[in-house]
């Protein structure tokens, strides 16, 4: 973007954040959104070169894919805290350090692992690996002996916000649950959100909450239709080594599995039920869990291999000496799939567009505020995240080990693969609307003359496959910012092609490369916008909260009372 329009920008946005009319409604409920000179100064920083030149090097072969554990993924984390030190931000990790160390552990199902049906009468069905089954011991034993009775919870959910509990109270420890992906079906908005997906349809919530209910292990039916995506993507992303965080204190199953389609129908004839009635009752109201007259006998073997990595965090302190105690975040994940030693060719996985352009745009927001003249009154934090592709433990990590409490961080925004293609007249906010900042996002897009462009596909549930989820779980109001379809000088049916060719050809390939004559103008644009919306929330009067009776409501308000004991 030419200088010029740096200026032009700066007074549109306090004009029209003054006079807008949606600024307007804002400013009755929350003080001011008026971004200061100062701020608009400091946003100007913001460098689409220094973006490239970030990319650069962190999608460089040197770093062989940032892999998680990996050397490459430690220089990477080497370089963001560089980068921070040089910016003059302070450390926000362990022990003044800019480090957060994040202990793993990589589970590996071995050979000797058996997964058996037994039914009370007939043959046992012992499932092949991959093809009928894949399992996981969360417990993270080397062993582990699973003999227990089958019991079918329908969706497996218990939510009271839509007067729906699949288990009904019913006693399931010590059980195995068989249960269904996803939720409800329904065009109802009210009801589990309509045709969007929910937290409660993802199949992790159905292993926490199976956990929670003493469950020893979780059996989900695979159908393609209600996953959103068919068997070769559950086997492939269920075969190998998988990374957990360590430990803690949260409940875990033994067997927390998925089964082909083919073998749940077999295990329900052998019950002698019917798959698709089962189905069908599992979406009533009145459902209620049916014990079946068969058996899980699994015998886990695991290799078990712990280790460490890292989330990059650093902070600026807020200017105000009471909510500088509160705060913003700011997210991009720097690991990518690393390099693959027995795959021929090509076998490392740089990552430029995932996620090496979101830590560009993360490290110019926080070279913006730290070289800024003015801080705005919250603090604002920088954490570049690991392990995102091992399922977002990094930010879950953080999540659970906040800088702040989470009751006082206002607002977490997270970037991640903001693709290189010139300039936006689009932006991607999935997630805010459900805020009570989305008022401030619109008024923004519009000032920053970007439209915003809705879920395509809310069905398909990315709000809850992204870093800034991990922020949600915890409560914090969060959301990633991308660009859209629409580009300049592009119809919308370019930028889709764009977007499908990148899906398909490059998308967790080894050919996610940096090029030259690739076009950052769009990070740089993404950037400030991100600046420009965290600056508002680090300097309204009220932390930002979730709109009434969405599904992270009653986190927030779990934190905050903690918050503030
Ligand atoms: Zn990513």
């Amino acid at each position: 973007m030419h200088k010029g329009t740096f200026v032009l920008l700066g007074i549109l946005l306090v004009a029209h954040l003054s006079v807008g009319q949606s600024a307007r409604k804002q400013a009755r409920s929350q003080s001011s959104v008026r971004l200061s000179g100062t701020a608009i100064a400091a946003m100007q920083k913001i460098d689409p070169q220094r973006i490239r030149a970030h990319v650069r090097f962190l999608a460089h072969d040197l770093l062989e894919g940032r892999g998680t554990g990996q050397r490459g993924g430690d220089i990477a984390a080497e370089y963001i805290g560089t980068q921070f030190t040089l910016y003059g931000l302070k450390p926000a990790g362990d022990n003044g350090t800019y480090m957060q160390k994040v202990p793993m552990v990589g589970i590996a199902p071995e050979a000797a692992t058996t997964f058996s049906l037994v039914p009370a009468n007939g043959a046992a069905m012992n499932l092949k690996p991959l093809t009928q089954y894949v399992a996981y011991d969360e417990t993270q034993q080397p062993e582990s002996d699973v003999d227990a009775d089958i019991v079918y919870v329908g969706y497996g959910i218990e939510a009271p916000e839509y007067n729906w509990d699949d288990y009904k109270g019913v006693d399931v420890r010590g059980k195995v649950l068989l249960m269904l992906v996803n939720e409800p079906p329904s065009d109802d908005p009210n009801f589990f959100k309509g045709r969007a997906l929910t937290y409660y349809g993802r199949w992790t919530y159905k292993y926490e909450e199976a956990a929670r209910k003493g469950a020893v292990g979780a059996i989900l039916i695979h159908k393609t239709d209600m996953a959103s995506y068919p068997w070769e993507v559950v086997r492939n992303s269920n075969s190998g080594e998988k990374a957990f965080l360590r430990l803690d204190d949260t409940p875990k199953l033994k067997v927390a599995s998925w089964i082909h389609l083919d073998a749940a129908r077999e295990l329900a004839a052998s019950s002698g039920l019917n798959l698709d009635t089962m189905m069908t009752e599992a979406r009533s109201r009145e459902f209620h869990s049916i014990p079946l007259p068969v058996k899980l006998q699994a015998h886990m073997v695991s290799r078990v291999r712990p280790f460490e990595s890292s989330n990059v965090l650093a902070m600026l302190p807020g200017s105000d000496a009471q909510l500088k105690n509160e705060g913003v975040v700011y997210t991009a994940h720097y690991d990518h799939l690393g390099i693959r030693p027995d795959m021929p060719g090509d076998n490392i996985y740089n990552g430029a567009n995932d996620n090496a352009t979101g830590c560009g745009i993360l490290l110019e927001v926080a070279r913006a505020y730290a070289e800024g003249v003015q801080r705005p009154r919250r603090s604002i934090f920088f954490a570049s995240v690991t392990a995102e592709e091992q399922g977002l433990l990094g930010s879950e990590y953080l999540g659970k080990h906040p800088p702040v409490p989470a009751g006082k961080i206002t607002l977490n925004l997270n970037y991640d693969d903001v693709p290189p293609l010139g300039t936006p007249e689009e932006v991607e906010v999935s997630g805010s609307e459900r805020t009570t900042f989305y008022s401030v996002v619109e008024a923004m897009a519009k000032t920053f003359r970007l439209t915003i462009r809705p879920d395509s596909r809310p069905e398909a549930g990315h709000y809850y496959r992204s870093d800034h989820f991990s922020f949600a779980r915890a409560g914090v109001p969060s959301f990633s910012i991308n660009e859209g379809m629409k580009y300049k000088g592009h119809d919308i049916a370019w930028g889709m092609q764009q977007a499908e060719e990148f899906t398909s050809k490059h998308y967790h390939q080894p050919s996610d490369e940096y090029h030259s004559d690739m076009d950052f103008t769009g990070d740089a644009v993404m950037a400030r916008f991100g600046f420009a919306l965290g600056w508002v929330a680090a300097s309204q009067t009220k932390l930002v909260g979730w709109q009434k009776s969405d599904e992270f409501e009653a986190a927030r308000l779990r934190s905050q009372s903690t918050a503030t004991e």
